[in-house]
């Protein structure tokens, strides 16, 4: 019965299939951070270590020097979480393809969500801080910057390790909405603490689909062709294009660069 053998043959092949299908996304669901680097993979191709002297502001939107990135570079920072419906997923995207990335977390979700702090930590990312609750800093009563700021790094460091201190393990801060004041720079200054702005963004605080995100940010990567890319955690069309993004990098030869901090945190008085 030629028929029913093919017919045998056809099945046995689908179910083949089916079973390839479901090893596959298990082992693509199981990436994790620490079986990294991994063949076939985007990867972190370099680690870039920085200090305050040399680098005090960086961010060629914000400040008139940035990081030093070479053609097709590009570091990967992501603001506003910790968000536990979304920041897992960003997770994912990231250890799938053995990336490392910088997150500017706020100080009130770290708070609530001090787990979700420390498997960012624990997954080989840089923690920088991003206030205690995201208010402006240009805009609130300069008597309550400060407050805005520590409150922010305490919430974190408590988070990570179980310490009440204004002394931040990483020293990278972004102002909420990029606003400063001269004060508040001069104080992130005397303190040893990196200022990021961003070179390029995605625009992802606004409403679009993960579709229409993906084509505005690698248009703009097209143009600038390397940078600190500033991207959203907390929104779920930035945690849904990112695969696609990540994939894009790789199919057009970007390297990711990982940032960390030179030598140990100096304390608030800006002494080693
Ligand atoms: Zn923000």
């Amino acid at each position: 019965m030629p028929n029913m053998r093919r017919q045998h043959l056809a099945m046995e092949l689908i179910q083949a299939l089916v079973l390839a299908l479901a090893v596959s996304s298990a082992s693509t669901m199981s990436a994790r951070a620490d079986d990294c680097p991994r063949k076939g993979t985007l990867g972190t191709s370099r680690v870039l270590r920085i200090d305050a002297g040399a680098f005090p502001r960086v961010g060629l939107k914000n400040y008139p020097q940035t990081l030093p990135l070479r053609d097709h570079e590009v570091v990967l920072t992501f603001d506003d979480g910790p968000w536990p419906p979304t920041t897992p997923k960003v997770l994912q995207a990231l250890a799938s393809q053995c990336v490392r990335a910088t997150f500017f977390l706020i100080g009130k979700p770290a708070s609530e969500h001090p787990d979700l702090v420390k498997r960012i930590a624990a997954e080989g990312h840089t923690i920088g801080y991003h206030t205690w609750s995201h208010r402006s800093l240009k805009q609130i009563d300069p008597s309550e910057t400060t407050k805005e700021i520590d409150h922010g790094i305490e919430a974190v460091e408590m988070a990570l390790h179980g310490v009440e201190s204004t002394t931040p393990s990483t020293p990278f801060f972004r102002f909420p909405g990029f606003e400063t004041t001269p004060a508040t720079l001069d104080l992130l200054q005397s303190r040893g603490i990196i200022v990021f702005g961003a070179d390029l963004w995605a625009s992802d605080w606004q409403i679009m689909t993960a579709k229409q995100e993906l084509k505005l940010l690698t248009d703009r990567l097209r143009v600038a062709r390397k940078g600190i890319i500033l991207l959203h955690d907390p929104k779920a069309h930035t945690a849904e294009m990112l695969p696609a993004f990540l994939r894009y990098l790789r199919e057009n030869h970007y390297h990711i660069v990982h940032v960390v901090p030179n030598g140990p945190p100096v304390d608030k008085d800006g002494a080693p």
